[in-house]
């Protein structure tokens, strides 16, 4: 480990965690990530030694099992595990925003009955807004639940759920008071319990999985929702919850895009490491590569770019951990570390020359990784579109 993306002001029992993880994904990840990603594998060893480590529960309370640590230990969790395998941090990312949304948004019931089974990793947790016709106006969904006596029933189609074969609970973003005067209102989230695995199991589909460019390992599925009935009961917050799905999915995009940026982080971290090995390898023209200035030079901008990519996370973690709202800070953090994981993983792939384009290569596989940072949780566009409205309020003309 160099001397980049380092952190400051960590407690003992984060620096404990820490190095505990980044031994694991250096003898039980790294090793194996690339072979498991060509052959679209789930990583089933690595998974089961997650849940004894107790990663599944890393922010979950301990009166409910888990490890009650911060969104910034998540995240920097998030960042070496990405380092290893991005598609590793996938199988955490859902399962987290999860339990987040029952930790801040369920009944005491909900809490009780679901976050011992999630903090082991024994249920799992998915998490739905997508759709065939939208990701980023999410106001646009179509998927809706109608009152039948005490139950709901639920139709319509999502789609892109990470996840969505193996999760037991799908928190998933519905239409419900229909005519409600402000379209934001007329949302629910429902946690859908469901079994694990594809096929159909009640009003509930899980087709097959989606085909992707890189990400792979981890499913992500379409779910179809065919009068599926579940009891009011299963609102995220009860009763109360009903109308407030949209402001609660929104919370958990917030958690969630800290994560994503950590991912980016952990994927442009890895490039670098192995872009600038090979850079001191390769020879041309009687030097390494690395005494071409160029070159020396590209490895400079990459390493400023993590450095900025990797304190912005940070700093947003921070402020989400002290109790204040993130939006801007988290839409900041994710937007700048996806575009500069993208930009710092092509550079890295351009280093390797010819070889970067072979299969037998690691910068092969971030290369194909990189691109989806651009786009979960939101894509670059819709960051900016929450930073300028923010400061458009801050420095409204008087
Ligand atoms: C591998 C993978 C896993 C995923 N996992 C999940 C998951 O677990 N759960 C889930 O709910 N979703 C998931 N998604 C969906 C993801 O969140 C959406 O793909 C993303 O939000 C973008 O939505 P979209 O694909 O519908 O693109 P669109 O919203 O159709 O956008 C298309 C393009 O238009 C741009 N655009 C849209 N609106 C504006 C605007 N107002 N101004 C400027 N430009 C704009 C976008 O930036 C983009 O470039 C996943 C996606 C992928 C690829």
């Amino acid at each position: 480990m160099g001397r980049i993306a380092q952190t400051d002001g960590l407690t003992d029992v984060q620096a404990d965690i820490l190095s505990a993880v980044r031994t694991f994904v250096d003898k039980e990840i790294l090793p194996y990530a690339t072979e498991l990603e060509h052959k679209d594998e789930f990583p089933e060893a690595i998974v089961e030694a997650m849940k004894e480590m107790g990663l599944f529960g890393i922010t979950i309370p301990e009166e409910y099992g888990g490890l009650g640590e911060s969104l910034l230990t998540y995240a920097l969790v998030v960042e070496e595990i990405a380092r290893g395998w991005m598609s590793v941090s996938g199988v955490i990312n859902t399962h987290f925003i999860v339990a987040y949304l029952v930790l801040q948004h369920g009944t005491p019931e909900q809490k009780q009955r679901l976050l011992p089974k999630m903090a082991t990793g024994e249920v799992r947790g998915a998490f739905s807004l997508s759709e065939p016709g939208c990701g980023s106006d999410v106001s646009a969904i179509t998927t809706r639940a109608t009152q039948d006596g005490d139950d709901y029933l639920i139709n319509g189609q999502k789609m892109w759920l990470t996840n969505g074969a193996r999760a037991g609970i799908v928190a998933t973003l519905v239409k419900t008071d229909e005519g409600a005067e402000s379209v934001y209102r007329n949302m629910t989230t429902f946690l859908l319990e469901k079994e694990p695995g594809f096929g159909t199991h009640g009003g509930i589909t899980i087709p097959g999985k989606i085909d992707k460019l890189g990400y792979k390992g981890v499913e992500t599925t379409e779910m179809v929702l065919d009068n599926h009935r579940v009891p009011a009961s299963s609102i995220l917050g009860g009763e109360e919850g009903r109308g407030k799905g949209f402001y609660q999915m929104m919370d958990g995009v917030e958690v969630g895009r800290v994560n994503v940026a950590a991912r980016a982080c952990g994927i442009m971290i890895r490039a670098f490491e192995l872009a600038i090995a090979y850079a001191q390898q390769r020879r041309t023209f009687g030097k390494q590569i690395v005494d071409h200035q160029a070159i020396a030079f590209k490895l400079a901008e990459m390493a400023t770019k993590v450095e900025a990519g990797h304190l912005m996370m940070v700093n947003a973690a921070r402020k989400k951990d002290s109790g204040q709202r993130n939006d801007v800070e988290a839409g900041m953090a994710k937007y700048l570390a996806s575009e500069y994981c993208y930009e710092v993983t092509t550079e890295a792939f351009r280093i390797h020359g010819g070889y970067g384009y072979s299969k037998e290569y690691e910068i092969e596989r971030l290369f194909r990784e990189a691109p989806f940072m651009l786009i979960g949780e939101g894509t670059s566009e819709v960051q900016k579109r929450i930073i300028s409205r923010a400061l458009l309020k801050d420095y409204k003309l008087q």
